[in-house]
């Protein structure tokens, strides 16, 4: 598929659109995610334009995949949930559930986040 280059984040990365940034470097950026599901919720993502982790993976420099990890683990210990833990998700694809089509990290923390995947029988 091809990269939309009207995604919202890629308009946020255009300044077209405000974002609440929390760090940034050559390569990624971290922002608060609009509508948090926990006390902490970043989103940490490229600044080039990466539809998912697929392009990411086959496609980023060196120096982006690390810019992006170490930008996590920044964004964790800035928002002090190193020590009481967090979690990291990529939603990928239909089934990951990716609504917006620009690879994203999500942070969640600040509270204890729950089981990671609900069984079928949950409901
Ligand atoms: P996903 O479902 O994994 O694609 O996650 C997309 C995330 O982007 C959701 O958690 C949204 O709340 C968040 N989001 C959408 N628009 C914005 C925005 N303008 N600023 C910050 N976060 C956003």
């Amino acid at each position: 598929m091809t990269y939309d280059p009207q995604n919202v984040f890629a308009r946020i990365l255009r300044g077209e659109l405000p974002c609440r940034k929390l760090d940034e470097d050559q390569h990624s950026l971290a922002f608060e995610d609009i509508h948090p599901l926990t006390p902490t919720h970043a989103l940490v993502i490229p600044k080039g334009p990466y539809e998912s982790l697929l392009d990411f993976a086959d496609q980023a420099s060196d120096a982006e995949l690390a810019s992006l990890v170490r930008l996590l683990a920044k964004v964790a210990r800035d928002k002090q949930v190193d020590r009481t833990g967090f979690r990291v998700i990529a939603n990928t694809g239909s089934d990951g559930g990716q609504d917006v089509p620009h690879l994203h990290f999500h942070v969640l923390g600040g509270r204890r986040v729950g089981p990671m995947v609900k069984r079928p029988s949950d409901g």
